[in-house]
């Protein structure tokens, strides 16, 4: 190839964007004469290149703007600690596909048994098949819909909320809603419905909504909406970090636990 040609080749790739490979060019170019490929083979590693690396860069700002509060993968989650959860159910709602119909997913569980875990790690799986996810505590996400209540940006701030196509509200129930509160979660569960997905985990069962809304008639609302299309998981058993301590003979047996 002569020096003119090179250079064109450079000035094109980068007038394409082909960012990711033009700093790779020559080592894929030795690569590529070294395993002698053809010019469709050639062609081929190029382009899967630079896929590869805008794929992995788009991941990683998805994960940026989901905002999880730790880092918590399916790989690291122990499914024989927690034989309630349905292993089978978890990989498909990780392939994305919930989120692509609209469906919604429900975490039931008391608390530390792995809620914020797998709602964390399926929204890294779900930016990986290619969504845009946000995550919110309940709390915050009430204090936001309050406060832009209160600014008079209430659509807006529900416009915002529903940009995402999944919205991982993370522990609710944890604390009653005041009535207020519990309309504009409404409003935010009425806006998404079939249209875009929302995870939501709870320490409260369905049966005890009407405790956290403080309105059955407005609970029933919600859960209408939530679970016309929706998987649900429900995780028994302990507190995953009591139970790790227990087997290290850091505490008595569950009769003796408090
Ligand atoms: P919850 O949200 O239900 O209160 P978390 O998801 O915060 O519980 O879990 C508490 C801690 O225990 C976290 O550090 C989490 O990563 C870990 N954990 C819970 N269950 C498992 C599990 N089955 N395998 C691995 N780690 C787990
Ligand atoms: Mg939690």
């Amino acid at each position: 190839m002569s020096d003119l040609t090179y250079a064109r080749l450079v000035e094109n790739l980068a007038k394409l964007r082909m960012n990711n490979i033009l700093p790779r060019l020559d080592a894929i170019l030795s690569e590529s004469a070294k395993d002698e490929l053809n010019f469709v083979q050639f062609l081929d590693r190029l382009v899967s290149e630079e896929f590869a690396a805008r794929r992995h860069k788009g991941v990683t700002m998805g994960i940026k703007i989901a905002h999880f509060p730790a880092v918590k993968t399916l790989e690291e989650f122990d499914f024989k600690f927690q034989p309630s959860v349905d292993a089978r159910l978890i990989r498909e709602l990780a392939t994305g596909r919930f989120v692509a119909n609209a469906e919604n997913v429900l975490i039931f569980g008391p608390p530390g048994v792995g809620k914020s875990h797998l709602a964390i790690a399926l929204g890294r799986a779900v930016i990986e098949a290619g969504h845009a996810v946000q995550f919110i505590t309940a709390t915050a996400l009430l204090a936001a819909l309050a406060r832009a209540e209160s600014d008079g940006k209430l659509d807006e701030r529900l416009t915002a909320l529903c940009k995402g196509k999944l919205l991982i509200v993370d522990e609710l129930g944890y604390l009653p809603f005041e009535k207020r509160s519990a309309h504009l979660f409404f409003q935010l569960v009425a806006k998404r419905y079939e249209k875009c997905s929302l995870l939501i985990t709870s320490n409260k069962l369905p049966a005890h909504w009407g405790e956290v809304f403080g309105d059955d008639v407005l609970a029933a609302a919600i859960l209408d909406r939530l679970m016309h299309h929706s998987h649900s998981v429900t995780i028994k058993g302990e507190s995953y970090r009591l139970k790790l301590k227990r087997k290290a003979g850091l505490l008595g047996d569950a009769q003796g636990a408090p």
